[in-house]
């Protein structure tokens, strides 16, 4: 019995596709099953038992379950010590309270990443005013470009690094709603090493978002000091509701603590409310189900390339981050993939996603997301500004199976209204 409808053309290009990607799924099956061995282990390590779910109220004090969860996540990633909570709203919040934690009046931090994520634009302050930005607060902020190709600029860096002291070092793993590349781990080491030769007391810290579990190691294990990320991405594993993470050097991450509560209090206190047993789960799923949404981004560039569109990255690529973007030329089509993709998601199948304007953006975007949790995006979920050269943002997916549904009612939409060929 057939539940979806699908042309007998695009399910033969599927069968192709899937057998192209026999090769990188077996790569993300070795991955997984190596991070999943590393988070295990930390769990054992730490000796985790029901009694760590149980829920704190009021300030929190000793609260057991929160404490060893923090001990347990900087195993996973390789840090001295971490912060993971409920109470970051989101990435962008998490990211501003390192950035505030860390940051002092008179303080330069320097992007080696060209243009931040949209959503940073405000917290630093530099697109005109911003009430409370770091800008604010006199902290300066100066940018390296990336290179025509979209890497990153070295020697424009180490020049940079040469002529001034600056406080931090700031890198973007992730492409964000850019065409550039990501940044896989190696690189970023190649980074930190650069920054730390020339200027050793400058911090570096990684916005992390959509990179966690992805490779065998993360940015603090190669020479970054900390690094940030959201837990209704990759390190939530789907199951977290809300929260967000810092983790890297034990006093850099205590400096945040400061920043999250107040200053002498820090990770001492904050109630779990009940969250922690969804934090320690979702943890523990966390590398499979960034498996999974790899696979699915695999899929959908060996499906959608063969339909002839450009997909970034390639189908056997290396890759460091979630996101798969697939250029379609026009938004016509973004329309149609986003909407196939949501008539596949679990919630919200019935919903047309229609281009709308969002604060930050000079173009109407258009999103699609069927998703458990508002706004997870380690959920299949599809965005994409309406701009040349039409490029969909596609990432996430709770497990391959349900998300292929997904990508191949993308395909069969656009199919259906003329957009592609077979
Ligand atoms: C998602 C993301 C963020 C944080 O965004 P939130 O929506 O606030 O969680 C920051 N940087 C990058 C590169 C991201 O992908």
């Amino acid at each position: 019995m057939s539940f979806f409808k699908t042309d007998e053309r695009l399910e033969a290009l599927a069968e192709k596709a899937l057998e192209n990607c026999e090769k990188p799924f077996k790569e993300i099956d070795s991955i997984t099953e190596y991070n999943t061995k590393k988070v295990l282990s930390a769990f054992i390590n730490n000796s985790i038992s029901e009694s760590h779910f149980a829920a704190s109220t009021g300030y929190g004090y000793n609260d057991r379950g929160r404490d060893s969860l923090e001990e347990v996540f900087a195993q996973c990633v390789g840090a001295e010590s971490s912060l993971i909570r409920h109470n970051f709203v989101s990435g962008t919040h998490t990211l501003t309270v390192a950035l505030f934690g860390l940051l002092r009046p008179g303080d330069t931090m320097l992007c080696l990443t060209g243009r931040p994520y949209d959503t940073l634009i405000g917290v630093l302050g530099i697109d005109g005013e911003s009430d409370g930005s770091l800008k604010d607060f006199k902290i300066n902020y100066e940018q390296v470009d990336l290179k025509a190709d979209g890497t990153p600029d070295m020697l424009a860096i180490e020049q940079a690094l040469k002529q001034k002291n600056y406080k931090m070092a700031y890198i973007q793993r992730s492409k964000g709603y850019s065409l550039r590349p990501s940044l896989s781990v190696e690189k970023i080491g190649e980074m930190a090493a650069l920054v730390k030769k020339l200027s050793p007391k400058t911090i570096v810290l990684v916005d992390n978002c959509y990179g966690e579990f992805v490779e065998k190691t993360e940015p603090v294990e190669v020479g970054c000091d900390i690094m940030a990320g959201s837990l209704i991405k990759n390190a939530g594993g789907g199951i977290a509701s809300t929260g967000g993470y810092i983790a890297g050097k034990k006093e850099l991450v205590e400096k945040c603590s400061y920043r999250l509560t107040a200053p002498g209090v820090g990770a001492e206190v904050g109630a779990s409310l009940g969250h922690t047993r969804e934090l320690y789960m979702g943890l523990f799923s966390a590398p499979h189900v960034v498996g999974e949404a790899l696979k699915t981004a695999v899929f959908a560039a060996a499906l959608f390339k063969s339909l002839g569109y450009k997909v970034s990255p390639e189908v056997d690529a290396k890759r460091t981050d979630i996101i798969q973007t697939i250029e379609l030329g026009n938004p016509e089509s973004l329309i149609d993939f986003c909407r196939g993709i949501q008539s596949g998601s679990p919630i919200d199948s019935f919903a047309a996603p229609e281009p709308s304007e969002m604060p930050g953006y000079d173009c109407d975007i258009i999103m699609a997301a069927g998703a458990f949790t508002l706004g997870s995006s380690i959920e299949l979920s599809a965005d994409a500004p309406l701009r040349e050269p039409f490029a969909v943002f596609l990432q996430g997916g709770l497990n391959f199976h349900s998300a292929k549904v997904g990508v191949m009612l993308a395909a069969q939409k656009m199919l259906e209204n003329g957009r592609c060929n077979i």
